[in-house]
C-alpha cells in the first residue's frame, strides 16, 4: 500500500488542464472567448498544423496592463468574478480563470498585451506553466496569445490527437460557430497561412450567416422569434424543403455562449417532427436568451453545457418559436433579401437551372474547410411552380402512379405533376378541422373505449382543455390521476391507432400551451397537430381508388399549394424543363 502525498503543482496543473483542453480546438475556444470578454471588434485567427504547431489568437479588446498580466497565468486569477453570488450574474464567457494557466501548464506560450491606457505593455514568455521572460512591448492595443507546441509535456494526450486536417477542420467548426454567436465582430481565420475564414462586421445575423454557411441559405431560412417575460429566443431555421444530410449546422447558443445542449437540440428535432424526409436534417441558428440567474454553466469543464432552471418552458419556446417561423405567411419574400445581397462579396453568383427541381443539397464532406455554397434547390430557381390559373383539376389528371410510395404522379397538360401524399393529406385534415371551429367536428364514438396514461403535466392539461378537444372531435374523460378515456375521434382519424394518436398529440401539445393562453392559437394548433399525425405518411403505398379520393378533395381545397407547415403540396416538371434536360430542341 502506497502512502498519500500531494502532488507537485506541475502535475496537478496538467491533470486540471487535461479537462479544459482537450484538442487544438479547446484553445482557440479559450482564446476567442476571451477575446470576446475583452470587448475585440476583430479577432485574428491563425492555425499552423492543424494548431499542434502553433495557434495565435490576436484582438483589439481591452489588454492587460504589465502589473497584472502575470496574474492572469495564475489558476482562479479572473478580472470577471469577484464573489460567490457573481456567479448568478454572469455576462462574461469566462469566469473560472482557468484557462491562461492550463494552456501555460501545456504548451508554450507567448503573451503580448497593452491596454489602450497605457503606452507600454508587455510581453511574457512562459514555458512548463512559469514565466520565463517578461520584457515590455509597445505593440497595438489588444492582446496577442502564441501557443505552441501543444501538449509537447503530456505525449499521452499528444497520442490522441487526430490528423491535423481533422483537428483542422475542429477548430474551423468551432470558429463558425462562434462567429454566428458574435456577427458584430470582425473575424479572421487563417491556416497555414491562407485564408479559410473571412467575416466583416455584419449588422445582423442574416447577413453572417450569409458570410458562413452562404448566401443562399441566408436567403431562405425563416426569422424566428419568441419573447416572454425572461426569455428571448431568436434565430434563423431553414424552411422544410431545404436540408442536409448532417446535423452538424445547427447552431446552438444561450446567452451567445455556444453550446450543445441536448434539450435545445431536442426541442428543435421536435419542431422539425415531420417536416423532413427520413435522414435529413434543418439548419438552424438558435439564441437563446434568459436571465443569468436561470441558466447554471458551470456544469461542463469546457463550459460546453449548460443547465436551465426550468427546462420545460424552455422547450416549450424554443418548440413554439421554430413552429411559428416556419408556418406560412411568415416567409418573406425572398427577393428583398436577393436584392440586399447583391453587394456581398462571398456572393456565389447563381444561375437558374431548370434541372435544379431533382438536384438535392450533397452531403457534407467531412472536414470541410469552407461550406461549398448551396446548390441551387427547387425553392431557389423554381420557374414558377404554381402557375396560376391553370385550367385542369387535380381529380381529372390521369394518374401514372405512386413514386417510392411517397409522391403521387400524374399527368398535367404542362407536364409531370408530383404531389406529396402525406402534405397533401395534411392539408386536406387541417382544412377540414378548420371549418369546423366553433361547431363539433363528426367524430366516431369508439366501440370500446380506451384508456391512455399521461404525464401528471399533460393529464392537467386536458382537464383545461376537454372543451376546445370536443370541439376537434375528440371526446376524452378524465379518468382519475393522470388516466383519461378516450370515447371518441374525430372521424377522418378513426382508422388510426387511437391511444398512440392521443397520447403522442397531447404530449405534443400540453407542453405549448403554457406559453400560448390564447384559445385560437391553442386550437390551431391541436388542427394542425391532429392533421399532421392524421394524414398518410410518406411511404404508405395507396390503392388507385385512395389516390383518386385524395385528389379530389384536393380540388376542394381553397389553399391547395402548401401544406399547414408551409412546404408545398405539389410540384411541376414542366414539358419545357423536362425537354431542356434532354436536350430536345423547343
Ligand atoms: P477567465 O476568462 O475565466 O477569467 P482566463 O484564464 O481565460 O480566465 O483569463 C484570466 C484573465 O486574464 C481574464 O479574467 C482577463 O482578465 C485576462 N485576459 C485573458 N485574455 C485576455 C484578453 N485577450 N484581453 C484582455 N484580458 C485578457
Ligand atoms: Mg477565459
Amino acid at each position: 500500500m502506497k502512502r498519500i502525498s500531494i502532488l507537485p503543482p506541475e502535475i496537478a496543473g496538467k491533470i486540471a488542464a487535461g479537462e479544459v483542453i482537450t484538442r487544438p480546438a479547446s484553445v482557440v475556444k479559450e482564446l476567442v472567448e476571451n477575446s470576446l470578454d475583452a470587448g475585440a471588434r476583430t479577432i485574428s485567427v491563425e492555425v499552423v498544423d492543424g494548431g499542434c504547431r502553433r495557434l495565435r489568437v490576436t484582438d483589439d479588446g481591452c489588454g492587460m496592463w504589465p502589473e497584472e498580466a502575470p496574474l492572469s497565468l495564475l489558476r482562479h486569477a479572473t478580472s470577471k468574478l469577484r464573489q460567490d453570488d457573481d456567479l448568478l450574474r454572469l455576462t462574461t464567457m469566462g469566469f473560472r480563470g482557468e484557462a491562461l494557466p492550463s494552456i501555460a501548464a501545456i504548451a508554450r506560450l507567448e503573451l503580448c498585451t497593452r491596454s489602450p491606457d497605457r503606452e507600454v505593455g508587455c510581453r511574457l514568455l512562459v514555458a512548463g506553466g512559469a514565466i520565463q521572460e517578461q520584457t515590455p512591448w509597445a505593440g497595438p492595443a489588444g492582446t496577442q496569445v502564441t501557443v505552441s507546441d501543444l501538449f509537447y509535456n503530456t505525449p499521452a494526450r499528444r497520442k490522441f490527437l487526430r490528423s491535423q486536417a481533422a483537428e483542422q477542420a475542429h477548430i474551423l467548426e468551432l470558429l463558425r460557430h462562434l462567429a454566428l454567436g458574435y456577427p458584430e465582430v470582425h473575424f479572421l481565420v487563417q491556416a497555414q497561412g491562407r485564408t479559410v475564414l473571412q467575416a466583416p462586421a455584419h449588422r445582423d445575423l442574416r447577413e453572417r450567416v450569409g458570410t458562413i454557411l452562404g448566401v443562399e441559405w441566408a436567403e431562405v431560412m425563416q426569422p424566428l422569434e419568441l419573447a416572454l417575460p425572461g426569455l428571448m429566443v431568436r434565430g434563423l431555421a431553414s424552411p422544410p424543403d431545404h436540408h442536409l444530410a448532417s446535423p452538424r449546422y445547427q447552431f446552438l447558443l444561450v446567452n451567445r455562449r455556444v453550446v450543445s445542449d441536448r434539450l435545445l437540440a431536442g426541442a428543435l428535432r421536435q419542431a422539425y417532427q415531420g417536416l423532413l424526409p427520413k435522414g435529413r436534417h434543418p439548419v438552424v441558428l438558435l439564441e437563446v436568451e434568459i436571465a443569468p440567474d436561470q441558466v447554471d454553466v458551470n456544469v461542463h469543464p469546457a463550459k460546453a453545457e449548460v443547465r436551465f432552471k426550468d427546462s420545460g418552458r424552455i422547450y416549450a419556446a424554443v418548440l413554439n418559436a421554430i413552429r411559428q417561423a416556419l408556418e406560412p405567411g411568415q416567409r418573406p419574400g425572398r427577393q428583398e433579401f436577393a436584392r440586399a445581397w447583391v453587394a456581398s462579396p462571398a456572393l456565389p453568383a447563381q444561375e437558374a437551372r431548370p434541372t435544379a427541381l431533382f438536384t438535392d443539397l450533397p452531403p457534407l464532406p467531412s472536414g470541410v474547410e469552407t461550406l461549398p455554397p448551396m446548390p441551387a434547390t427547387a425553392a431557389t430557381t423554381e420557374v414558377n411552380p404554381f402557375p396560376t390559373g391553370s385550367a385542369w383539376r387535380f381529380a381529372e389528371l390521369p394518374i401514372l402512379g405512386q413514386l417510392q410510395e411517397t409522391y403521387i404522379l400524374a399527368q398535367a397538360p404542362e407536364g409531370l405533376l408530383i404531389i406529396d401524399q402525406h402534405a397533401a393529406h395534411e392539408r386536406v385534415l387541417f382544412e377540414k378541422f378548420s371549418q369546423t371551429t366553433g361547431q363539433s367536428a363528426p367524430r366516431q364514438a369508439l366501440l370500446f373505449p380506451i384508456t391512455v396514461e399521461l404525464e401528471p403535466q399533460a393529464a392537467a392539461w386536458v382537464e383545461e382543455h376537454l372543451n376546445l378537444l370536443h370541439q376537434a372531435g375528440l371526446e376524452l374523460e378524465p379518468f382519475g390521476g393522470s388516466t383519461v378515456v378516450v370515447r371518441a375521434v374525430p372521424a377522418c382519424l378513426a382508422q388510426q391507432d387511437c391511444a398512440t394518436l392521443v397520447a403522442g398529440l397531447i404530449a405534443e401539445l400540453a407542453p405549448l400551451a403554457k406559453e400560448q393562453p390564447e384559445e385560437d392559437l391553442v386550437r390551431r394548433r391541436l388542427h394542425l397537430t391532429m392533421a399532421c399525425r392524421g394524414a398518410i405518411k410518406a411511404g404508405q403505398p395507396l390503392r388507385p381508388e385512395e389516390i383518386q379520393h385524395l385528389l379530389s378533395q384536393l380540388d376542394e381545397l381553397a389553399v391547395s399549394s402548401h401544406c399547414p407547415h408551409g412546404r408545398p403540396l405539389w410540384r411541376l416538371l414542366t414539358l419545357a424543363e423536362i425537354r431542356h434536360n434532354f436536350r430536345r430542341p423547343k
